[in-house]
């Protein structure tokens, strides 16, 4: 098998994207990588693919224990030989578990770094076997990152200790170069290719709307407006702080949505239930702090709404594109108020209490005037995002509230600004085929039946990009299930008839009606 093979056959897509074709070779060529790429830009199969043609074993260091289960199945469901081992095992499946890795079945072993010094592991290590190590949310390692974990500085110690040198590949959605510079030097990668693609998200829908007396608007009753138009789809809603998360869920629970909740001041067995019920599509809102997210692959969310400001655009981007990551349109939208900008300088101030360091506070006072700035801006959005992490792009994107002269959440008419010289026109339709929208709501249905006879998420059986190429590829066939993006051949195996099926039925129905 090559490559290419293992794309379709085992992953049903059709061609690669941006930046996953050139982190493959070169870990396939015993080359180390880091690869900076946005969230959604698909970092999983740059890693994932070289581990299936690779000999012997690839261990995947991951931040987050509640995913790996999640992470893994999604591999099984593709027929990828995958396993994790963590403390969340009964000893049967820790069993099960090491004898896949024992009889070399198993070639992805999924471990946080916490683990790595543990018997078995430290076993593996020495017996020669690991060909590559995977440093996912590599900007762990560093203490300018958002997510420092100590654990994350033995990874290189645990790289020398090993019987071989293995390949090593890294990766993040942080763009900025100390953080690059440190997982570099951290991870102590050799003559690394450094795999950096765009920052630009298309399918995403950046909207900023301007709340407060000043300006008449009230968030709640924004949100509230907006989620009226969204019953079906999933989405998460950011807030500041633990309280604003309490609020913001009850006021969503009296209104009778399927809400959920996530911030540090829950214990962890309601946090992980909580986090289980978004993913499995039980609760479809997700209200949280920035606690909630870092890993979280689910890639139907169709909205990331920040009910405040977040201190900086670094964050802002890695929160919002959570929403949209299986390439369909979603909306990523900042509700701003002036007291935002005023809470968020006191966080600033008021942590440099135990430690102060005045170098540090003025570096995030900048950061938040930079997220300031965007909030404020009447120009493209996602050009200024895009310029803030120094990339190149269009004066306009003719898919931001600013370009498109009009916000979703209001459904009313933006203020005309005044420094935009001419209204670019709203962005032409795409040129694939509309969706049959009653057939995708069949799907829809399917999929969760099966999701919930099988307890997986949804979105790991099919993404909805997925459901949506069926809709408008209609197949009948098993051989032209296989044609659909996101269908292998193991999937085709296990799914193809009922989805066609399915199909089929629908259009002897539609027909009738003619
Ligand atoms: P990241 O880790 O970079 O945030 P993921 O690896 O979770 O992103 O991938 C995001 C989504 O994109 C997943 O649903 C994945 O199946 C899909 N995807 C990845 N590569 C491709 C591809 N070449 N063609 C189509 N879809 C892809
Ligand atoms: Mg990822």
């Amino acid at each position: 098998m090559d490559k290419y093979e293992v794309l379709h056959k085992q992953f049903g897509y059709t061609s690669f994207r941006p930046g996953q074709e050139e982190a493959i070779d070169a870990i396939l060529t015993g080359q180390d990588v880091i690869a900076i790429m946005p969230t959604g830009a698909g970092k999983s199969l740059c890693y994932q693919i070289p581990a299936l043609l690779l000999p012997g074993i690839t261990l995947v260091i991951s931040p987050l224990i509640s995913l790996m289960k999640d992470q893994v199945k999604a591999l099984n469901e593709s027929g990828c030989p995958a396993v994790f081992l963590n403390s969340s095992l009964s000893s049967e499946e820790y069993q099960w578990a090491m004898d896949e890795i024992l009889c070399e079945r198993a070639k992805l072993i999924y471990v946080a770094p916490e683990r790595l010094f543990k018997h078995d592991i430290s076993l593996l290590a020495s017996s020669g076997h690991i060909s590559l190590v995977v440093v996912d949310e590599a900007h762990c390692v560093s203490q300018w990152g958002h997510d420092f974990r100590t654990s994350y500085l033995d990874i290189s110690r645990f790289v020398r200790s090993m019987k071989k040198r293995p390949i090593l590949a890294a990766f993040t959605a942080t763009a900025t170069m100390q953080v690059r510079r440190d997982i570099e030097e951290l991870l102590s990668l050799k003559k690394a290719l450094r795999v950096h693609t765009g920052f630009d998200r298309p399918n995403l829908r950046f909207e900023v709307l301007k709340t407060g007396k000043a300006y008449g608007v009230d968030k709640k009753k924004a949100l509230l407006h907006y989620l009226s138009s969204r019953e079906d789809e999933s989405g998460i809603i950011y807030c500041a702080t633990r309280k604003a998360v309490e609020e913001t869920y009850a006021l969503l629970q009296n209104r009778g949505y399927k809400a959920t909740r996530y911030h540090a001041g829950l214990d962890d067995a309601e946090r992980r239930s909580n986090q289980d019920d978004f993913l499995y599509d039980r609760s479809l809102i997700m209200v949280a702090t920035n606690a909630f997210g870092m890993g979280i692959d689910k890639s139907n969310v169709s909205y990331v709404i920040h009910f405040n400001m977040p201190k900086n655009i670094e964050s802002y981007y890695q929160e919002a594109g959570r929403a949209g990551r299986d390439g369909s349109p979603a909306d990523c939208i900042l509700l701003y108020s002036g007291q935002d900008v005023q809470i968020n300088k006191f966080l600033i101030t008021r942590s440099n209490d135990d430690a102060f360091n005045p170098e540090r506070e003025s570096h995030n006072l900048e950061l938040l005037k930079e997220m300031t700035f965007y909030a404020t801006s009447s120009r493209c959005l996602r050009h200024r995002l895009l310029a803030y992490f120094g990339e190149e792009s269009p004066a306009s994107c003719n898919n931001c509230s600013n370009c498109l002269g009009h916000r979703t959440i209001t459904q009313g008419p933006v203020p005309s600004p005044i420094s935009v010289p001419s209204q670019p026109r709203p962005r032409e339709q795409e040129p694939a085929a509309p969706v049959d929208e009653a057939l995708f709501v069949k799907l829809k249905g399917l999929r969760k039946e099966i999701a919930q006879n099988e307890r997986m998420p949804a979105y790991i059986i099919f993404s909805d990009a997925s459901l949506k190429d069926m809709c408008r590829k209609k197949p009948l066939s098993p051989a032209q299930f296989s044609m659909v993006s996101g269908v292998g051949q193991v999937k085709r195996e296990k799914y193809g008839q009922t989805f066609t099926a399915l199909i089929k039925e629908h259009l002897a129905q539609t027909r009738a009606l003619l």
